[in-house]
């Protein structure tokens, strides 16, 4: 993780940004809250424990500035609300999200599995793709 907060300064460095205190917590609470697809409010209110001084619009633009560095990605359940989650893979594709319709539960797929599907893409559409979202609706264990 001290390497990753080293890249994370360097990136920053190179945009013309600090990493200021702020900054550094709102990215530690999604870092101790990896899996959880945090919205931008829960966020805040982690934030505000570490950091009372914080308003709502600092770490809104933290966690829009932290998204434009690739450092973590806005992800959208349709719940109605901006949820984060941290960037783990540098050039690999993004995990997919199942959604539960009933009870909300989100699990991630570690696996791709859609290699043939991209090469099938690439080739029909002269197109290379570089990453890709895929939310699956269903029901889960407990609500099927
Ligand atoms: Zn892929
Ligand atoms: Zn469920
Ligand atoms: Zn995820």
């Amino acid at each position: 993780m001290k390497d990753f907060m080293e890249s994370l300064k360097d990136k920053l460095k190179e945009k013309g940004y600090k990493l200021t205190p702020q900054r550094r917590a709102t990215l530690d609470t999604i870092i101790e809250n990896q899996g959880k697809h945090l919205s931008t409010e829960e966020i805040y209110d982690m934030v505000k424990s570490k950091c009372p001084e914080i308003g709502l619009a600092t770490v809104y633009r933290t966690l829009q500035l932290l998204d434009e560095l690739e450092i973590i990605s806005k992800i959208n359940f349709d719940d109605g609300c901006s949820r984060y989650e941290l960037n783990t893979h540098e050039d690999d594709h993004q995990h997919h999200h199942l959604i539960c319709l009933n009870c909300g539960l989100v699990i991630e797929v570690e696996v791709d599995l859609m290699e043939a599907l991209e090469e099938e893409i690439e080739k029909n559409c002269d197109f290379k793709i570089s990453d890709h979202k895929v939310k699956f609706f269903g029901y889960c264990s407990k609500c099927k």
